[in-house]
């Protein structure tokens, strides 16, 4: 068993290829007993070296790509068929909650424009007051996994302040400051942006950085048969965690479709 996998991000890595080549993951892994973090750290460090055939450094990988990958890596193995606890329905008007087995296939994913340079601007004319532009990128995987673990963002709860931790280590330059550390960022955006400016900064890194995987896919609604029902899956542990029902689902499916 082995399939191509193409990188969403063409022609931006110096050491790893576009196509990767997708095989099994091992048979007894920590996957089954590892959360959060740790999981995700896992998964680069066993997992995808094991199922990938290239050897790439996987911290090095984009987190759009590290997510696309995952995802591939996942139905390669157990096939497509997961299960959700909630169904959202327009039809309906409402949501439902049960056990429903959805379609990880039909989770879209927004393409990187065609002459991407993993460099994005944040005109000075997009604040209120604040009067510099902001430059940022898309994060890798590492870089996620750092900030999420990054003690400079502790809240007095203990907790680390993930959306902020993120945004401070996107941004590459402020103004003509470049090569600032996460937390001179954080003290930049602390110290000289305004609570409005902090929101306009927030919609427009969300708004111009957009790609990738989406949160959820579409699957037919439980009450009324409507197709267009959506549901919500982040990449999470349980992905690698199918259920029985999702395995035979898959058995089945491939069964009916293999030509006599
Ligand atoms: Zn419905």
């Amino acid at each position: 068993m082995s399939m191509k996998f193409q990188l969403l991000s063409k022609g931006q890595y110096k050491n790893i290829p576009d196509k990767l080549t997708i095989g099994r993951i091992p048979t007894v892994s920590e996957l089954d007993y590892v959360s959060g973090d740790e999981f995700d750290r896992t998964l680069i460090d066993v997992v995808l070296p094991a199922a990938v055939e290239e050897k790439i450094n996987f911290n090095d990988l984009l987190e759009v790509d590290y997510q696309l990958l995952c995802r591939a890596v996942r139905i390669a193995n157990f096939g497509p068929y997961h299960t959700v606890n909630v169904i959202l329905c327009d039809s309906c008007g409402t949501s439902h909650r049960g056990e429903y087995q959805v379609d990880l296939t039909t989770i879209e994913c927004v393409p990187l424009p065609d002459k991407f340079t993993n460099e994005f601007k944040i005109s000075k004319d997009e604040f209120v007051d604040f009067n510099s532009t902001i430059i940022f990128k898309l994060p890798t995987i590492q870089k996620i996994l750092n900030a999420h673990k990054d003690k400079a963002f502790q809240l007095a709860d203990g907790r680390i302040n993930r959306e902020l931790a993120r945004i401070c280590y996107m941004i590459s330059e402020v103004g003509s400051a470049s090569g600032l550390t996460p937390v001179e960022i954080k003290l930049k955006i602390e110290t000289e942006l305004s609570a409005a400016d902090y929101k306009l900064l927030k919609g427009a890194i969300q708004d111009s950085a957009d790609f990738g995987l989406r949160a959820g896919g579409r699957a037919t609604c439980p009450e009324c048969a409507d197709p267009n029902a959506a549901f919500i899956s982040i990449s999470e542990d349980r992905y690698f965690r199918p259920t029985l029902d999702n395995l035979r689902k898959w058995k089945q499916s491939r069964t009916t479709s293999t030509p006599k």
